[in-house]
């Protein structure tokens, strides 16, 4: 069985709560990553399925 717990931001250098379940980043995060989005509109079509791809790689690249 899987307990909900807490998602953690997936920015390997942060430590905070996501503030919603859907969510990858904590809300600083969230913001940096859609003010990215808004000012990158072409990458955001390739940078929203591949975040939670990107973090791992990067987290797994720290370990
Ligand atoms: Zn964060």
């Amino acid at each position: 069985m899987r307990e909900s717990k807490p998602k953690k931001c997936m920015m390997p250098s942060c430590d905070k709560e996501t503030f919603d379940k859907k969510a990858f980043f904590c809300r600083e995060h969230t913001r940096v990553f859609e003010s990215f989005m808004s000012t990158a509109k072409k990458v955001a079509v390739v940078a929203v399925p591949a975040a939670p791809l990107v973090a791992k790689v990067i987290s797994r690249k720290k370990k």
